[in-house]
């Protein structure tokens, strides 16, 4: 017995969805357990109404995450439809899947990259898709129990990746790259003010091993807050997003979100920061747009055409209750688009 409480001890400190799995596999049959998934999904009645989701429905999640919002769908979409959710991370698709069980053959969880959307799905026997949904970001089981860096109030190493056999860690940008290149980064990704003198700081004190040791200087040059956002809130951003390539992942994912989709159906967005916001509704625009060539052109000379339509011009956000009830939604936007024949 003894061994197997050490067990349990292990694994209650890595997540508790975890070790419901670790649990049920030592004593199959036996145990009956209750788990509470870590991450609170936002605006799901929102996401489920949007994407119009059928009984018989085809459906993509492409950051299946804990499987809140894949659940919502399944249960709609069931019996008769299916459901591919994707993740890069596999402890977030071992969660998933614990959660999903009950639908059996009608969920297909794939570890992979919404960037290679129209291939994974392609050998997944998924042709065509009446909804594909995107829930950006990390969840909050990555945040506070991954032991994989992304908070500054842990203290854990410079990790940073959602795919945990990813290239490139925080830790090789963070101690690795030009401060040139270390300042634009940390501009761009987390518009930060102060990213030259933020570069410059970490040059001297390179190696930084954790978290702490870049929270901690961080706060000592922007000076610590009277108000607002942690000191290291947007610097933490840029890190993550250079390690995972967010950007450039998001506008191949999103073209492909549109390639999959029949004529008619739809593609939800949930964004968590204006940057994201930004490429998602600039992507929309353009592809929702008939001819894009420049105004002083007598004659079109793009052939371009519309490939959807906007379904909300304006960009949906979570009830002020949502935001009451779950912080983590305050920053939602969710953009949705159908595609047209
Ligand atoms: N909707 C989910 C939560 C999603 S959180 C739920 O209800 O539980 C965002 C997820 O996207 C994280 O699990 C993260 O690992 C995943 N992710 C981030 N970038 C990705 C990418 N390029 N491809 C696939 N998944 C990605």
């Amino acid at each position: 017995m003894l061994e197997n409480e050490l067990i349990v001890v292990v694994a209650l400190r890595k997540s508790e969805g975890m070790a419901a799995s670790i649990i049920e596999r030592l004593f199959p049959g036996e145990v009956q357990m209750e788990r509470l998934p870590y991450h609170q999904p936002v605006m799901v009645a929102e996401s489920i109404s949007y994407l119009a989701v059928q009984e018989g429905g085809i459906y993509v999640d492409c950051t299946v995450g804990e499987g809140g919002h894949a659940s919502a769908i399944l249960q709609q979409a069931t019996p008769g439809g299916k459901l591919l959710g994707l993740d890069l991370d596999p402890e977030a698709l071992e969660q998933a899947r614990y959660r999903l069980n009950k639908y059996g053959a009608a969920i297909i969880l794939v570890q992979g990259s919404y960037a290679l959307l129209m291939e994974l799905a392609a050998s997944e026997g998924f042709s065509q898709a009446d909804g594909v949904f995107m829930d950006l970001g990390l969840s909050s089981y990555q945040l506070e129990a991954s032991g994989r860096g992304f908070s500054f109030q842990r203290d854990e190493p410079l990790d940073m990746r959602y795919d945990p056999q990813g290239v490139l860690t925080a830790a090789t940008v963070v101690n690795t790259y030009p401060l040139e290149t270390l300042a634009s980064l940390i501009r761009r990704y987390g518009e930060e003010p102060r990213a030259r003198v933020i570069a410059r700081a970490i040059g001297a004190h390179r190696p930084l091993r954790s978290t702490q040791e870049l929270a901690t200087l961080l706060a000592e040059v922007k000076g610590q807050r009277r108000r607002g956002i942690n000191p290291a809130t947007r610097t933490f951003q840029a890190l993550r997003i250079e390690v995972n390539r967010e950007l450039e992942n998001l506008q191949d994912g999103l073209s492909q979100a549109l390639d999959l989709l029949r004529p008619g159906g739809r593609l939800v967005v949930i964004s968590y920061h204006s940057l994201e916001d930004r490429i998602v509704k600039n992507t929309f625009a353009t592809e929702a747009r008939g001819c894009i060539c420049p105004p002083h052109l007598p004659v079109c000379a793009c052939d371009h055409i519309a490939r959807i339509k906007l379904v909300s011009r304006r960009v949906i956000r979570p009830t002020s209750q949502e935001i009451l009830t779950n912080p983590r939604s305050r920053s939602a936007r969710m953009r949705v688009v159908e595609r047209l024949h």
